[in-house]
């Protein structure tokens, strides 16, 4: 008897396996991105400790390879403890003002704020139903987001860039939002589809969310609408 049931929990945990494979997929296709658009050299936290594994300098956990840090940025523990590590910065840096001067409101300038490392994201592969281009949705998770700020976006050239070599076959997109870093996605360098609809901006106050749509303009010739011509080629 004990035997069966061993036998019938073996195939639910297969199960399991299968599901946490397709997880394992998902973090796979999240760690090369990471590695493509992230530059981990310039990660204060990140540190190659003298047995060749990788050390999380902020939350103190080993990690086996650098994909596996990554991932770990991307986690609630290391979220939670930029969050906390930003809001004893800020009560830090509280101290240092002076207590007499003129009464009037601190304005810090965006130069001086304290970076708090990187949002989580989250980034997924696009096909428009009807016309059948690609495209990507791009899902920021900002939890501690300043007071005020709404994220901004910005696509850049490989020749603007000053990280890596340029390359023209790629260009990337900036999502910025104070207190976190500013990130970017290295994307292919075909030209995005502006037409309305097709690229969008959505920002979830509630969700703390950012989200991004855009559609590469299809290689073929460019689909026409009913009522609506494609730029440039109204008809002679
Ligand atoms: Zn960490």
């Amino acid at each position: 008897m004990d035997f069966q049931n061993r036998v019938g929990s073996k195939s639910r945990s297969g199960g399991v396996a299968s599901w946490s494979e397709s997880n394992v997929d998902r973090r796979e296709r999240l760690r090369k991105l990471a590695l493509e658009t992230i530059d981990i050299s310039k990660d204060p936290y990140f540190m190659k400790n003298h047995l060749g594994s990788y050390e999380c300098k902020l939350c103190l956990t080993l990690h086996t390879s650098e994909g596996s840090y990554l991932a770990h940025t991307q986690g609630k523990k290391h979220q939670t403890n930029l969050a906390r590590r930003a809001s004893k910065e800020a009560r830090d840096s509280a101290i240092a003002q002076p207590a007499i001067g003129p009464a009037k409101p601190l304005v810090v300038p965006n130069r001086n704020i304290i970076k708090i490392g990187r949002p989580g994201y989250r980034v997924t592969k696009v096909r428009d139903p009807v016309t059948r281009q690609l495209g990507l949705l791009f899902q920021v998770q900002y939890p501690q987001i300043a007071t005020g700020v709404i994220p901004r976006h910005r696509f850049m050239a490989a020749y603007e860039q000053k990280v890596e070599a340029p390359n023209k076959a790629y260009q990337y997109l900036l999502i910025a939002a104070e207190p976190y870093e500013t990130i970017a996605f290295k994307v292919q360098s075909k030209e995005i589809d502006r037409a309305p609809g097709k690229f969008w901006t959505h920002w979830d106050h509630d969700a703390k969310q950012f989200s991004l749509q855009c559609f590469y303009k299809s290689e073929k010739a460019p689909v026409l609408f009913e009522g609506m011509a494609a730029p440039g080629t109204a008809p002679p």
